[in-house]
């Protein structure tokens, strides 16, 4: 039997304005949105039983992307401001401080979602 491959995954809230020039429709009007990030590893097991310690992930994230995100216009942040933008924006923070995510998820409501994985499949290692 092969051993199964261990994803460890949390989930970060923040709220923040944008607004979408290109828009044909209301979403070109500045308004606001309580994003969901959910930040995933994946990777074997150290010699205390974990992918990566939680706490480390969270404050990883909530260094490179909450903090700078949360409460602020996010256009400010990216000139073009998309979920699909941000989620991508947010996926090299990460990567750029050494925390190569296996998956990302950013929810832009409760029913809209961007995905983001590793373009040659899910990650075998955490970080780097
Ligand atoms: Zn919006």
């Amino acid at each position: 039997m092969t051993a199964p491959r261990t994803r460890v995954t949390c989930r970060f809230t923040f709220e923040a304005a944008h607004r979408l020039a290109w828009h044909p429709g209301k979403c070109r009007n500045l308004h606001g949105h309580s994003y969901r990030l959910d930040v995933s590893v994946e990777g074997p097991l150290d010699a205390n039983g974990v992918v990566l310690d939680f706490d480390t992930l969270q404050e990883v994230v909530h260094t490179q992307v909450i903090d700078q995100w949360d409460h602020r216009d996010l256009n400010d942040v990216l000139d073009n401001p998309t979920a699909e933008l941000l989620a991508l924006r947010a996926w090299e923070l990460l990567s750029d401080a050494g925390l190569t995510p296996a998956a990302l998820r950013l929810w832009e409501t409760a029913d809209s979602w961007v995905d983001l994985t590793p373009e040659d499949g899910p990650s075998r290692r955490a970080g780097g």
